[in-house]
């Protein structure tokens, strides 16, 4: 759906609940309109005529209160949960329930509290896009805890502690663990996950992230857990978006090493959310991704200046806003992640090198390579700490 459509929609909705309320309240009271009403300026058509309603603090709390009405009986809602420097999201279709990450480890108690606060007992997916703290920290706290049906995660094994706890987690309690492949759906509530990549093989670990389509009749959520733009490139090379995406979980906390920028305008997102931390010392997002991002005509909405993101919809309308919940259980929406620390390494074992300056990484004997001064060199031993540290491939020496 175009969305002039359903801003005219959400308009002609807002218009009748408010005169609506206002004539019931004015034919049941002879309250006079205070002189500090709150007015509402509402655009009503397509040239820019702003009308303006004047409304007692009573009318404007009754027609929030029918907007939510209105909403809270939508099919689906997703929250894009503040956790800080990390990613977890809650859908809800209908009856059933999807965790799309969990947190950094000090987050897993907050997302727990939530859910039992919620009276959520049972999520039918735990998806896990790949195995960095910052995706799985809460997760075995939320599998000794809440009831799950299937856990989707890459088959890919790491050897933090982290990762050990959350596989004796799921085999204490027995949960179906299932590594989808690229293609694969799953049911949800009347809507469903569509997977887009899952490559198990790849050795740097963002890049085994899994991509899942969250579709619910025309309403379409895309995550992406840190796949990066070698994953992106695997997607384009298959998948048509010839549907319109109306949220895109920007892959990676906003990192240069995902997001590139024919895979944006492929996307072609209505609204884009990133999860990042305030103030992180990793800079993201990336003031090079914001570029991209504010090339498309697209909505942006940030954890970092807003808190969680929430998005409601019927299947066709949807509503998205800032929602004051704070699942950060360090804090400081900045904690260190293992997959975007810097590991670089001596000169005598490097195997790459990067300028400080610079966006790309090199093997040692490139031509841009000799071009780097000693002060601003950095050497990784690997290619995956160098795309770790956020540079991209030299396409001269293809390192
Ligand atoms: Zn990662
Ligand atoms: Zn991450």
């Amino acid at each position: 759906m175009k969305r002039r459509r359903k801003i005219i929609i959400f308009t002609v909705i807002f218009l009748l609940l408010l005169v609506c309320i206002v004539y019931a309240s004015r034919s049941t009271s002879n309250n006079d309109v205070a002189p500090n009403s709150p007015a509402i300026a509402i655009d009503t058509s397509d040239d820019n005529t702003i009308e303006t309603f004047t409304v007692t603090e009573d009318e404007l709390a009754e027609i929030n209160e029918s907007l939510d009405e209105t909403f809270s009986d939508m099919d689906t809602e997703i929250y894009f949960f503040d956790v800080g420097m990390a990613d977890c999201a809650l859908i809800r279709c209908n009856d059933e329930y999807a965790l799309m990450d969990c947190g950094n480890t000090a987050d897993g108690k907050l997302i727990l509290d939530y859910l039992n606060k919620n009276n959520i007992t049972k999520l039918k997916y735990l998806y896990l896009s790949h195995p960095h703290e910052d995706h799985i920290g809460g997760a075995a706290l939320i599998v000794n805890n809440i009831e799950i049906e299937t856990c989707l995660m890459p088959d890919k094994v790491v050897t933090t502690n982290v990762f050990e706890k959350l596989v004796d987690a799921l085999l204490d309690k027995n949960v179906e663990t299932i590594s989808p492949k690229a293609n694969d759906e799953f049911a949800l509530g009347g809507g469903k996950l569509k997977i887009l990549a899952c490559d198990n093989e790849n050795k740097e670990l963002n890049s085994t992230s899994i991509v899942a389509l969250f579709t619910y009749d025309e309403f379409d959520v895309l995550f992406t857990g840190d796949a990066t733009t070698e994953i992106e490139n695997q997607i384009l090379s298959w998948y048509d978006f010839d549907d319109d995406i109306e949220v895109l979980k920007l892959a990676h906390h906003g990192s240069k090493t995902s997001n590139s920028m024919k895979y944006l305008e492929a996307v072609n997102p209505e609204n884009i959310v990133i999860s990042v931390g305030r103030g992180n010392s990793y800079g993201l997002p990336k003031a090079e991704i914001i570029s991209r991002i504010n090339k498309l005509d697209t909505e942006l909405y940030r954890t970092d200046e807003g808190n969680t993101v929430y998005v409601t919809s019927d299947g066709s309308m949807y509503m998205m806003q800032y929602e004051d919940i704070i699942l950060d259980g360090d804090g400081d929406g900045n904690n260190v992640t293992d997959d975007l620390q810097l590991v670089s390494c001596s000169k005598e074992e490097a195997n790459f090198i990067a300028s400080e300056t610079g966006e790309k990484y090199h093997k040692l004997d490139c031509s841009y390579a000799k071009k780097i001064s000693e002060e601003k060199a950095i050497y990784f031993a690997t290619s995956e700490d160098a795309m770790n540290g956020g540079f991209e491939k030299c396409k001269t020496c293809n390192p």
